[in-house]
């Protein structure tokens, strides 16, 4: 019995950060205890035996060498997956480091949560491979968004508008806070997003087509191995864009430097 002990986790390098001479801080997205921040010592180093895994965008098993004091430290690592190919392609990269900003904004320490953590890998999985096109990348991130807000509480109910409950037509309304759709005569009746309207009601409102509206039901549905398995005429894209993301940031409250840099070559 010594005064250290160790543990083996499975995760992913989420953000990492230099300290000292050498070494690094890297915060582990994991299977056992969500987030986790732990020292690399000598990581830095292209020698070291845990440089590869030390990296962000890493994925792999780590052994944690727990002090009593805090500052746990990486006593080995095997790496399994780095998503190498998120490094070859700007885009790629500012939406993994994305991906990588709002995971550490999302997961909580102690807690394991597993299905977030397979949420995160299928997402940097489904960047990393496949041809990469800035189209197929903003799919993936109005997905992966849509879901993270499900993962927070937030799912959306999309069914039908919440007010008078007619389905379908082919322009519809998301009430971003209140999470759920309006037709348009509705949204006349109880005033628009802009205005001052019925009781004082000037929640934001993001307008979507029925197609727009069909990926996301689809994606708030869908097995979490498939939620990237449809397809959405590149019209409609945008819109869907636009309101997953306006939904996720609108409940977050907040947004990222990472999502400002991605939006850099978006606009390119
Ligand atoms: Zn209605």
């Amino acid at each position: 019995m010594g005064s250290a002990s160790s543990e083996t986790v499975k995760g992913l390098v989420i953000r990492e950060v230099n300290f000292g001479d050498n070494d690094k801080l890297l915060t582990l997205l994991t299977e056992q205890h969500g987030k986790m921040t732990v020292r690399g010592c000598g990581v830095r180093s292209h020698k070291n035996k845990n440089f590869a895994a030390s990296q962000l965008f890493s994925y792999g098993t780590y052994v944690i060498a727990k002090r009593k004091n805090g500052g746990d430290y990486i006593k080995e690592a095997d790496l399994e997956e780095n998503f190498f190919a998120l490094r070859e392609n700007l885009v790629s990269l500012a939406f993994a480091s994305y991906i990588c900003e709002l995971a550490n904004y999302i997961s909580g320490e102690e807690n394991s949560d597993e299905p977030f953590l397979r949420l995160v890998l299928n997402t940097l999985w489904a960047e990393s491979h496949g041809e990469a096109s800035p189209e197929r990348t903003k799919k993936i991130k109005a997905s992966f968004e849509l879901r993270c807000a499900c993962a927070l509480g937030f799912s959306p109910e999309l069914s039908a508008c919440s007010v008078c409950g007619r389905r379908g037509g082919a322009e519809l309304y998301l009430d971003i806070l209140g999470g759920a759709l309006l037709c348009p005569d509705c949204v006349a009746k109880t005033g628009h997003a802009d205005r001052e309207g019925f009781g004082g009601w000037t929640r934001p409102l993001v307008r979507v087509s029925e197609a727009a509206v069909d990926a996301m039901r689809y994606v708030t549905r869908a097995d979490e191995a498939r939620f990237l398995s449809f397809s959405l005429p590149e019209p409609y894209m945008d819109e869907f864009a636009n309101a997953c993301e306006r939904y996720l940031l609108g409940h977050i409250g907040r947004g990222f430097a990472t999502l400002d840099y991605y939006k850099q070559f978006e606009r390119l």
